[in-house]
């Protein structure tokens, strides 16, 4: 923070005295983008994006839930799950000492939130993930709330979204968490079956093993401007194939224009634009009434066509979950 103890540096004389600085720490942080001092509680007012450049900067689950669903809808779901280091894995610290310093620092048990609420009226699943907790790396807690999202959604036949911002798999968890692309993404493939709509939001970073399974395999993918998203970062595959890579490259324009994504959304259109997918998709399986007029959001595509079936059977049974806990702090 070397330059934040410049600005407070007092720099000005007002009559023959050195006046102190009255901000206080932590307050303020510097736009990643174009350098602007931005004051935190503002950002917070204005979705975190920089009003100087339009940057778009990291969100927290809770705050980008709130962004996108009706005020007062969203209900919480297994708050309470977190993690039991099947591993007991010990790198620099203990596994367990790492989740408990997260949990403190997020007042979350894990780096996921989902839950049910409502998006211009219409129910929805939706899930996001919490970057400040380990990375947003998916384990054992983060693939089975994802899990349950989706079982969520195929329960009540209702639209799931996860919002993605996550480094890939927690390597602290080792094989378990990579077993969380294959469960997370045999869930979608019944979604698929059934006809139920899910839309995948890409934020900065969506990487690892978050990219490789459910985050691309959304029926619509959406994603902030210039996000980052791909499995492996750009200088681990620059040295591996010892060639430059192109400019942009594995960012969310890059991945648009190489046909990887629906559509890149400005985060003030977000819900907007969700919603009118929404109208689009849930009033095609159900000819809902309450999802007819929506507003066009700006610069919106047409969404993919999708075949809907009227018959729709409920989640498949119970899921045990061996390797987490669900006690109350
Ligand atoms: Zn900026």
């Amino acid at each position: 923070m070397a330059w934040f103890d410049n600005l407070k540096t007092p720099k000005i004389k007002a009559k023959g005295q050195v006046k102190e600085s009255k901000v206080p720490e932590g307050m303020w942080l510097k736009c990643p983008e174009c350098s602007e001092i931005l004051q935190k509680t503002n950002l917070a007012n204005h979705l975190f994006i920089c009003p100087a450049c339009q940057h778009h900067l990291r969100m927290g689950a809770l705050e980008r839930i709130e962004s996108l669903v009706d005020s007062g809808t969203f209900i919480e779901k297994d708050a309470d799950l977190a993690s039991l280091d099947p591993l007991q894995f010990k790198d620099l610290k203990n596994y367990s000492e790492r989740l408990e310093k997260a949990q403190e620092r997020t007042g979350i048990r894990d780096g996921l939130l989902y839950g049910e609420a409502k998006l211009e009226g219409i129910p929805i699943a939706i899930a996001a993930f919490e970057f400040k907790f380990m990375g947003g790396s998916m384990g054992v807690v983060v693939g089975e709330k994802i899990a349950r999202t989706f079982e969520l959604a195929l329960k009540k036949k209702i639209p799931a979204i996860v919002v993605s911002a996550s480094g890939g798999a927690r390597m602290q968890e080792g094989i378990l968490s990579l077993m969380q692309m294959a469960k997370t993404t045999s869930l979608i493939t019944e979604m698929n079956q059934k006809g139920i709509p899910y839309i995948s939001v890409l934020s900065d970073p969506t990487t690892g093993g978050v990219a490789a399974s459910f985050a691309m395999l959304g029926d619509i993918i959406l994603a902030e401007p210039k996000a980052l998203v791909g499995f492996a970062g750009p200088r681990v595959i620059q040295q591996t194939i010892r060639q430059e890579l192109p400019e942009g490259f594995q960012r969310a324009e890059f991945l648009l224009e190489h046909g990887f994504l629906d559509q890149i959304v400005h985060r003030q259109d977000l819900k907007a634009t969700i919603g009118c997918l929404l109208g689009h998709l849930v009033g095609a399986s159900t000819g809902s009434p309450a999802t007819r007029a929506k507003k066009e959001p700006p610069s919106r595509k047409s969404p993919p066509s999708k075949k809907k079936t009227s018959k729709r059977n409920t989640a498949s049974g119970q899921r045990r979950v061996p390797l987490v806990s669900s006690k109350r702090r």
